[in-house]
């Protein structure tokens, strides 16, 4: 049984805002001024459902202010993540939600390329950013969105994608994604996490999606399994957040080994690593326990994962040959 650790890895599902270290988010909450429940800061704190999530994880959004609080987030984020094995990380961010709260639409996102740019410098890791948008908020905001998604593509930004409640219908923003796929940008919704396979067929189709963040509720449509295995659409499967979140009842109960015998690209992330208090490196662990997880099958998992990302070929070939030194090691 190799080291999960050096496992070389790419992380393709997970919010900056939500690995924020529970000393830094004590800090910066405090020098901000937002009052943080105590065991929020202490990092202990359990979820009750998806409201009270959404409801938790504004205040830590809302301690981030200075462009400083947002280049040691991207920093810390790159520091943590090389100790959990990634190589390469998509991460997401609101970038448009930040801007319009701090008043500078900008400035979040150019602090944060630049802490990932020094990450990058200290820690060797690569990584490239996805701009999401929350379904309840406005069609305007996303537009702003797409801009500084184009505007930043050159420093970093790769795709744009909806989070947030899925019960709130995409369709209202489909021009905008259709406005993305044209200037070249990778599309990536939340799907198929609270809401059904329909859910999923709506990201797919009118939504332009290439990759689905959860799906994890496609196995109750089994002509979408199909489809959505035919295409190759990767899924974006987080374990640890979907049982803090009250979507699975256990790890052993996640379908994520059913997803992956359906024949469906499955790769492993962790969505809130800091809220629910798991890593990277912890999910495969978790996997490997639940399902007797051999490290070939880990390195496959780990495989999915590079191959379902958006870095460019070269390196993804260099992250591959990696997990092969690693299980030849
Ligand atoms: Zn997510």
């Amino acid at each position: 049984m190799r080291n999960l650790a050096n496992l070389p890895k790419a992380h393709l599902h997970v919010h900056l805002e939500s690995t924020l270290r529970p000393a830094t988010l004590a800090e910066l909450s405090s020098a901000n001024g937002v009052d943080i429940p105590e065991d929020l800061r202490r990092g202990e704190y359990r979820f009750t459902g998806f409201a009270d999530f959404f409801q938790r994880n504004g205040l830590v959004r809302d301690s981030l202010c200075r462009a400083e609080d947002f280049h040691r987030a991207a920093v810390e984020f790159c520091e943590d993540e090389a100790a959990s094995g990634t190589r390469y990380a998509e991460v997401s961010f609101t970038a448009a939600a930040h801007g319009e709260r701090v008043g500078d639409l900008d400035m979040p996102l150019a602090s944060v390329l630049d802490g990932l740019a020094e990450g990058r410098r200290r820690f060797g890791i690569e990584c490239r950013v996805i701009l999401d948008h929350s379904r309840r908020r406005s069609v305007g905001r996303a537009w702003r969105t797409l801009d500084l998604a184009v505007r930043y593509g050159p420093a970093g930004v790769v795709g744009v994608g909806l989070a947030g409640d899925e019960a709130f219908p995409l369709a209202p923003f489909t021009e905008v994604f259709q406005a993305a796929a044209e200037a070249g940008l990778h599309i990536v919704h939340h799907a198929g996490e609270a809401e059904g396979a329909d859910s999923i067929r709506e990201a797919i189709g009118i939504g332009g999606a290439r990759r689905i963040g959860h799906g994890i509720r496609i196995l109750d449509d089994p002509d979408l399994v199909a489809e959505v295995a035919e295409r190759r659409i990767p899924l974006e499967v987080c374990p640890s957040s979907n049982v803090a979140l009250g979507f699975v009842p256990s790890i052993p109960g996640h379908p994520l080994d059913r997803l992956r015998r359906a024949g469906l690209a499955v790769t492993l992330s962790t969505d809130v690593p800091a809220l629910v208090g798991t890593t990277l490196t912890a999910e495969y662990a978790l996997v490997r326990d639940a399902f007797g997880y051999d490290d070939e099958t880990l390195a496959d998992l780990s495989r999915a994962g590079v191959d379902a990302s958006f870095a460019p070929a070269a390196v993804k070939r260099r992250l591959n040959e990696e997990i092969d030194a690693w299980l030849a090691a």
